[in-house]
């Protein structure tokens, strides 16, 4: 099966590569596996902005809808120079793959738009989503596909999208996204909730593989919102951060880092680079540490054969979307480093979207324990499904996981039957 818009090392092409895997075992009909390796709908458009200078510069969006079997499309929108089509498609699939594993009514969908953030002004960012969110109007609401934040995204961009949206429908509809600042009809938990879902990850895969989260070793790549999020409840959770890098560069401290001055410190500097409770680390030496844990939550293709030969974490636990790729992941499994996957790892932040989603549609809103609660059995559940899965079939929990997820949207696939 070739991969769709780019090239063999393409990350939807590791996106068919870990679902092969998965579909082989389950003896997947072809037609099945030909739909289900296909996205349903990809649109490009093309967003003119007047840029504060009185330039005109028109920028490419793109939005995803790989599969809506089980529901509307769900997933982020990033903003990011490198965005392309296959990137967005990879992701999309995931997000599908996800929401089934997550057991939610959603299928998968991703967005983006080619654009490097830092050098644009507020008013340029807003006047660019607002535009390609009237570009891409028609396919998007609460029924068919609704967005939320991903990398250099926030709850201001998802602000902004609800009221594009809800000015050209001339009502407000806060559904449309996920992810939205509380006061205009976001969760209270959702910004937390990926980063609390990693911990939940790292937390049972540690009583797994024997040893306690309490006092273990952490490393983190990305200090965003899943890494910060991640290395603030683990450490609430008696675990010892002691490595964290960001696009800047990193600190290291083998004693612990101090968690909340260096959340004060990253939000006031906008990296943790040059902060004073440890030495200076680089992405190339967090992956040489000795680590019980080591958290990717930055971007995609961080561990490959390059650096996984050298990684000596018990477990990897992967905050970011796509960040092993294939090849190094199989080395890391037979190498006996358990590798918690990212469409379970950081699955809480589609499921705490859903509550909002949920929340927002009956206009009636969860306490933040009621949410955190409810996130902590939801993780609990397709944790420890996948968990069997793996020891049933005697695979790593990536593949079991691709299992869970091909085998429910293969099954209401089934059911609905093929309209033509
Ligand atoms: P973010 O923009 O808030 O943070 C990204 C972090 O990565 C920043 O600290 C940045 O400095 C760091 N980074 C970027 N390039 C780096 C590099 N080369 N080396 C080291 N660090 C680097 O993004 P986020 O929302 O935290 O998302 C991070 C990852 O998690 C992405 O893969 C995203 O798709 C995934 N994810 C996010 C959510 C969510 O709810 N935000 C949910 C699921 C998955």
């Amino acid at each position: 099966m070739a991969a769709i818009g780019g090239p063999d090392n393409s990350l939807f092409g590791a996106m068919l590569t870990e679902f092969e895997e998965a579909a082989k075992i389950l003896s997947l009909e072809p037609g099945i596996w030909r739909i289900l390796t296909h996205p349903k709908r990809q649109i490009i458009v093309s967003c003119p902005v007047q840029m504060d200078s009185g330039e005109v510069v028109v920028f490419t969006g793109f939005r995803v809808q790989y599969n809506i079997t089980l529901g509307p499309a769900k997933g982020g929108i990033r903003y990011h120079p490198n965005v392309t089509l296959d990137e967005v498609t990879a992701l999309a699939a995931w997000m599908t793959w996800k929401c089934a594993i997550a057991h939610i009514p959603f299928g998968g969908g991703k967005g983006g738009i080619i654009c490097d953030p830092n050098l644009l002004s507020r008013r340029e960012l807003e006047a660019l989503t607002r535009r390609y969110v009237a570009e891409i109007i028609d396919a998007i609401g609460p029924q068919k596909d609704v967005p939320a934040p991903d990398v250099n995204t926030n709850e201001q961009t998802m602000a902004w999208i609800m009221d594009t949206y809800s000015m050209h429908i001339g009502h407000t509809e806060t559904a449309v996204v996920t992810g939205k600042p509380v006061e205009l009809g976001g969760s209270l938990g959702r910004r937390e909730a990926t980063g609390r879902g990693v911990m939940i990850c790292a937390r049972e895969a540690a009583k797994h593989a024997g040893f306690n989260i309490r006092g273990a070793t952490v490393g983190v790549q990305g200090f965003g919102n899943v890494g910060s999020v991640s290395a603030d409840l683990l450490d609430q959770a008696g675990a010892k951060i002691v490595a964290v890098v960001d696009w800047k560069g990193g600190v290291y401290n083998a004693k612990g880092l101090d968690v909340p001055k260096l959340l004060e410190y990253g939000s006031q500097n906008k990296t943790v680079a040059g902060f004073s409770g440890g030495e200076p680390l680089t992405n190339e030496q967090l992956f040489k540490l000795e680590l019980d844990v080591l958290i990717p939550a930055a971007l995609e293709k961080q561990i490959t054969m390059d650096n996984a030969p050298s990684i000596r974490a018990k477990v990897v636990v992967e905050g970011a979307n796509g960040p092993t790729t294939p090849d190094a992941h199989n080395h890391l499994h037979q190498r006996g480093i358990v590798v918690v996957p990212d469409i379970l790892a950081n699955s809480a932040g589609v499921t705490a979207s859903y509550f909002e989603w949920v929340q927002d549609r009956h206009g009636y809103f969860w306490t933040e324990k009621e949410v955190n609660e409810r996130l902590e059995q939801k993780m609990m559940q397709a944790f420890d499904a996948i968990r069997q899965v793996a020891l049933g079939y005697k695979v790593d929990l990536r593949t079991a996981a691709y299992i869970v997820a091909i085998k429910r949207v293969a099954d209401v696939t089934r059911v609905r039957g093929m309209y033509a």
